[in-house]
């Protein structure tokens, strides 16, 4: 079989429509998906048999573990690589087949292999600090006897994981400034930062209405004094999934506030719509079964904790006097200490003004 051959120009055409993708690049898109457009580049002008992208999951000893992101192979050449699957690769007794992803992570940089008669790869390095989840490799494979490597290939690679670099640092920054990392919510600054976009609304048009709602896990210091921070961690996250998944149909925005205090805020609706929408998601809480952990954090099959939450609910008001965020939120805080107080595990709204 014959390489196809590719043609620079268009690949150097191509490339060059890299950097107004990243100018667009919407960093709350999903995660993947970033990477589609630039890979399907290298689909159609590297005219690689299988090109892969792999995450450098972790390096224990000389044991490299790659964890298989996308992978286009429309042949079925190369079964091993399936996205989502992990591969251990030991890089000292380097199997034939991984080779070339050896050396790249190695060297940090585009790596090639050619085995005359039976066809070629390149593997490039991909660049991303250790704080952001680490490196990424990226290439393919070539198959047939005429596959040797044209230089223009090696750079057209090189210049994408440049690209691809750039395209994880600038949707992972954003991200980082804007959500928090345990439960994938808003942060804190950000979620306060909407609530001030709303006051400001409200000095613009002082009939429209919102109402903003303190959510805090119920003795949750004893969720982490019994089982672990591991635990706690766990409930944390899985009550970030619950508050994001409640979101599209019910509430604006959720935000984590604190350790493990939500706010949640409601644009257009009033506080009694507000409170049926806090009750049927108080109780979906208190009905969920949250994975269990032992002290090591390992998941326990089979066994779950029961969590509740308390809430309070603070609807704007022209008459009241709130002119600052925190005004607002320590009104939707004395609601909450009324739930705590008379019970937890409920709801009370602001009945102040
Ligand atoms: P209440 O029902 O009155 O809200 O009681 P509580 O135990 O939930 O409240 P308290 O404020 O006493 O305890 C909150 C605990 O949350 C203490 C703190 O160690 C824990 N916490 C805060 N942030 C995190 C976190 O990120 N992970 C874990 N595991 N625990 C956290
Ligand atoms: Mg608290
Ligand atoms: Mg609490």
């Amino acid at each position: 079989m014959k390489k196809l051959k590719s043609n620079p120009k268009d690949i150097l055409t191509r490339l060059g429509k890299m950097s107004e993708f990243l100018i667009d690049l919407d960093p709350h898109a999903g995660k993947d998906d970033c990477f589609d457009f630039p890979l399907e580049i290298i689909r159609e002008n590297l005219l690689f048999d299988v090109s892969v992208l792999y995450k450098v999951s972790n390096i224990i000893e000389d044991c490299l573990i790659l964890e298989v992101v996308k992978v286009f192979d429309p042949d079925g050449r190369r079964l091993d690589l399936k996205e989502g699957r992990k591969l251990q690769i030991f890089m000292d007794n380097r199997d034939g087949r991984y080779l070339n992803e050896v050396i790249a992570f190695l060297t940090r940089k585009v790596s090639c292999v050619n085995v005359p008669g039976m066809g070629s790869d390149i593997i490039g390095y991909v660049y991303l600090p250790e704080s952001f989840g680490g490196a990424y490799l990226f290439g393919g494979d070539f198959y047939g006897k005429e596959s040797s490597i044209e230089d223009y290939e090696i750079a057209g690679v090189e210049i994408m994981c440049n690209f691809l670099s750039a395209i994880l640092l600038k949707t992972q920054f954003e991200r980082q400034a804007e959500y928090d990392n345990l439960t994938g919510l808003f942060n804190s600054a950000k979620i306060k930062f909407k609530v001030n976009t709303l006051l400001k609304r409200f000095q613009r048009k002082p009939d429209s209405k919102a109402c903003i709602v303190m959510g805090d896990i119920d003795f949750f210091k004893a969720v982490n004094d019994t089982h672990g921070h591991i635990q706690g961690d766990l409930v944390l996250k899985t009550m970030g999934k619950i508050l994001s998944t409640s979101l599209r149909e019910a509430f604006d925005m959720a935000g984590r506030y604190g350790g493990e205090e939500f706010l949640l805020i409601f644009d257009e609706t009033g506080k009694e719509e507000v409170y049926q929408i806090i009750e049927r998601l108080r109780k979906k809480i208190a009905q969920t079964q949250f994975k269990k952990t032992d002290k090591s954090g390992e998941v326990i099959e089979n066994q779950f904790l029961n969590i509740t939450m308390s809430f309070g609910i603070c609807e704007y008001h022209k008459n009241a006097d709130i002119k600052t965020e925190s005004d607002w939120i320590s009104r939707a805080d004395a609601a909450l200490y009324e739930s705590k107080k008379t019970g937890r595990n409920r709801t009370t709204i602001f009945k102040g003004h």
